[in-house]
Formats: structure tokens, sequence, C-alpha cells
């Protein structure tokens, strides 16, 4: 196991450019660990986390990379879960990734994501694009994460729209042939993951939950707090600046720390490039603060 320096004491670095949130080929990103260590170094990030989903499996190389290129690092992860039937996203900072109930959690998950795309596939060829689950593979960096957005690589190789976009606009959310229901993670069951191995739980980008109500996020914000969590994303790749207002709103009133993360997947399909992003609101408590 490598030496996390960082992770255990970050707060000490005072960082000016931290992100936390990025993908790694380990999910659905484009770029191999190191890779984005070297990127995010070199765009100025001083903090850095890596928040594959689902999977822990890029944290060394990650880490290693970090130090070479002298950054700080913490771990991450971003994890699925359902909450009143809706897919939200929890990243989890700072935690001890040798910790087995997370580990055991996450590799429930990501068995769960395998069977779900066979019925994401059965789904379309039942539409009339047969093949997918095979095509959707040889997008996957690693086998046992296989995500819509491998879907969507694979569904404009075969021309059947012309971008990752409107892939998913089509044929990848809900009420379209590629998307199926599926039970994801409760909300206490990652939450309480994080927790029991060390780390700090994070809504992720809650700007983008549509399903949700205004009311029905209030209510989410609140049972979050109430299971250990401890802050949301306010600067994200897809946030507006309308959402950064709204949700350091939100982060005062809940009494939330603040994250900042670009969301990054790849050079080609993210806004938003690795500490490409606007600092936070300066009154709000940056979350990194809670990982000392
Ligand atoms: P999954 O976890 O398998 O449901 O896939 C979700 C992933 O698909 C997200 O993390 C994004 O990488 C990608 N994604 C979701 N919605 C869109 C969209 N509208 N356009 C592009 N990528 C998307
Ligand atoms: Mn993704
Ligand atoms: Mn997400
Ligand atoms: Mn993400």
């Amino acid at each position: 196991m490598l030496n996390y320096a960082f992770a255990q004491n970050p707060a000490s670095v005072s960082p000016s450019n931290f992100d936390f949130h990025c993908h790694s080929v380990v999910s659905d990103g484009l770029l191999p660990p190191a890779e984005l260590a070297r990127r995010a170094a070199g765009n100025g990030v001083d903090l850095w986390a890596l928040t594959d989903h689902d999977d822990l499996g890029g944290l060394d190389e990650a880490a290693a990379a970090a130090a070479e290129a002298g950054m700080g690092f913490v771990t991450g992860v971003e994890i699925s879960i359902e909450w009143r039937d809706v897919p939200i996203h929890i990243v989890g900072l700072g935690f001890d990734p040798g910790h087995a109930g997370l580990a055991g959690g996450l590799e429930a998950l990501r068995a769960g994501r395998v069977e779900r795309a066979r019925r994401m596939s059965d789904s379309l060829a039942a539409a009339g694009i047969p093949g997918v689950f095979e095509g959707a593979m040889r997008y996957a960096g690693n086998p046992n994460l296989i995500s819509r957005a491998h879907f969507a690589r694979y569904l404009v190789e075969a021309r059947i729209a012309k971008d990752v976009q409107t892939v998913f606009q089509y044929y990848l959310t809900p009420g379209k042939p590629g998307y199926v229901d599926h039970r994801w993670a409760t909300l206490e069951d990652a939450v309480g993951w994080i927790r029991a191995a060390g780390g700090v739980a994070v809504v992720a980008h809650p700007g983008r939950y549509r399903l949700l109500s205004h009311k029905d996020l209030r209510a989410f914000l609140a049972e979050f707090k109430d299971c250990g969590g401890e802050a949301v994303e306010v600067v994200c790749g897809s946030h507006s600046p309308d959402h950064v207002l709204h949700f350091a709103r939100l982060a005062r009133f809940y009494s939330f720390h603040a994250s900042r993360g670009s969301d990054f997947h790849g050079p080609e399909e993210s806004y938003v490039d690795l500490g490409r992003l606007p600092g936070l609101p300066e009154d709000l408590k940056p979350v990194w603060r809670l990982l000392a």
C-alpha cells in the first residue's frame, strides 16, 4: 500500500486550486490515472482527488503520479445511489482505501452494473439495435465497471447518433429504449461506508438532479445531513453561475462544507478541464478543511 501522505493532512497544504471530482479509465473517463494527475498538476491543481464511479482501482496509480508531480492527493470515489427512485451521486473523500466495508459495498455495486448493462442491451435490441453490450464492453477500460458513457461511445461509433450528448438524449435517459430502472446503493449505505472508512461524504453536482423538485432536494439534503453527510459540491463542471449561488445558499443554510470539482472525463467529452473552475464563494467552508 502506498503512503497517501497528503490524504492524512491535506489541510496543511492550504490549497489555492483544489479539484475533487474526475474520472479515469478505471470508470468512464478517457485517460489513465497517472495522465490525469499530470494534467491536473499542469493545469495548476495543488490538491487533487480521483473520484471514479464505484471503484477504487485507480487510486494507487493516481497517488504515485500526484506525488511525482508534487501535487497533494486525496483518496476519492463517486458512489451511485438512488433516493426515492432518483439516481444520485455521493462523492467520498479522504477515506482509507483498504477499508473492507467500503470495498465490499462497491464490489456489489459493480456487479449490479454488469447485470444492468445486459438489460440495457436487451432493451436496445428489442428497439432494433443489437449487440450493444459487446460493443460497449470494448469501450470499458475496466470490464467490471460498465457505464452508460461506454454505451454512448459505442452507439456513436455504430452511427446511431452523431455524438454522446445526442445518444443520451434519445437512447439513454428515462423513458428512452436504452434506459432501465436499477437498484443502486441507498443513501445510508453510501454515507455509512464512506464514514466507516474515515472519509467525508459530499453530494455530487446537486444542480443535475432535475427529477427532484426543490422541496425534494431540500428533504434529500436534510436526510443526507442526518446520515452524517458533511458537504455539497457548490462549484462543479456542470453548474451554471446561478447554480453556484443557489447551492452556496443551501450550503450556508444546512451548514455544509463546500466542494469544488471539474467532473472531468476526457479532453473531448468535458466542458471544463481539470482545475479550470471558478473559486468557491469566499465565506463558505472548503471541504478540504475536514480532511486534516
Ligand atoms: P451510469 O453511472 O452508468 O448511469 O452513467 C452515468 C455517466 O454517464 C455519468 O457519470 C456521465 O459520465 C455520463 N452522462 C450522464 N448523462 C450524460 C449526458 N447527458 N451527456 C453525456 N454524458 C452523460
Ligand atoms: Mn461518468
Ligand atoms: Mn456524477
Ligand atoms: Mn462524476
